[in-house]
């Protein structure tokens, strides 16, 4: 697929860190598939994934080993 923020990029299966503020923690899901623009380097992500990395960031505060929590 074409990326649809550079216009120009070719998107491609690949993995990536999902980051995210969740009120005062910042949360990083590592090692995420997802399609990643070899321009632009924006990722997106697919269904299935979308649920895992809520599923990930609702786990962070319970200190599993798959995600990280930074206090800000
Ligand atoms: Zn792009």
């Amino acid at each position: 697929m074409t990326c649809v923020i550079c216009k120009t990029g070719t998107c491609k299966p690949g993995k990536t860190h999902f980051s995210t503020f969740v009120k005062d923690a910042f949360v990083v899901v590592k090692n995420v598939d997802a399609l990643i623009c070899d321009n632009c380097g924006e990722a997106y992500y697919e269904g299935p994934t979308t649920e895992y990395i809520q599923k990930q960031v609702e786990l962070a505060y319970n200190n599993t080993e798959e995600v990280e929590v930074m206090k800000v």
